[in-house]
């Protein structure tokens, strides 16, 4: 199985390159935000409580991000692997996961870092906004987002050093250049 965590702040491109693994290696693409955006739109009760929290550029409770996750996961017992993009987010959430897949005896394989600076990631979610519409990419949600990321998420790049599961990628370039040495990383472990 190949699983794999694409970590990285918001506007670094996890979503783009998630979908191209995917297409690549033939997994299942797994993003939370998507999942709330589309609980969101459908207007269910975990969408409604998670727009709260979304809006203000903060995060989901851990524990509602946790058994979402876990029931997706249940979902595709067959897959051969999955590309998680902005999960987990926290230390709890790291941990939680961590058991879990031990359970499952499901390793995570590599994390890969997309690193990109923030004011190259603040142009480029502007720029996502305007062109999307999507309600959190305004400049002043931006900024929470980014300093959420800073705060609750950074230290993960720690967590996983420790694990010498991290791989950090150069954010900056054609996204084909980019994807080619996230390939590579990956290739290179296998
Ligand atoms: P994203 O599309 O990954 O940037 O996520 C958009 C928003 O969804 C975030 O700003 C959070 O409010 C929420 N979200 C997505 N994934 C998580 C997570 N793993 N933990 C907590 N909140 C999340």
């Amino acid at each position: 199985m190949l699983n794999l965590i694409l970590f990285g702040p918001p506007g670094s491109g996890k979503g783009t390159h998630s979908l191209k693994l995917v297409d690549k290696y033939n997994l299942v693409h797994i993003s939370t935000g998507d999942i709330f955006r589309s609980e969101t739109s459908n207007k269910t009760e975990l969408g409604l409580k998670a727009k709260s929290y979304m809006d203000k550029g903060a995060l989901v409770p851990d524990e509602l991000v946790i058994d979402m996750l876990f029931s997706v996961m249940d979902r595709h017992e067959n897959a051969k692997g999955f590309v998680f993009d902005g999960f987990p987010r926290t230390l709890v959430q790291a941990d939680k996961f961590d058991e879990m897949l031990n359970k499952k005896n499901m390793p995570i394989s590599m994390v890969v870092s997309l690193e990109v600076s923030d004011d190259e990631l603040i142009k480029r979610l502007v720029k996502r906004g305007i062109e999307s519409g999507r309600s959190d990419d305004t400049e002043e949600v931006i900024k929470q987002r980014l300093d959420v990321y800073n705060k609750q998420t950074k230290p993960l790049l720690d967590y996983y050093k420790n694990k010498k599961l991290l791989q950090s990628v150069y954010g900056i370039g054609s996204i084909e250049e980019i994807f080619n040495s996230i390939c590579e990383r990956i290739n290179g472990k296998r």
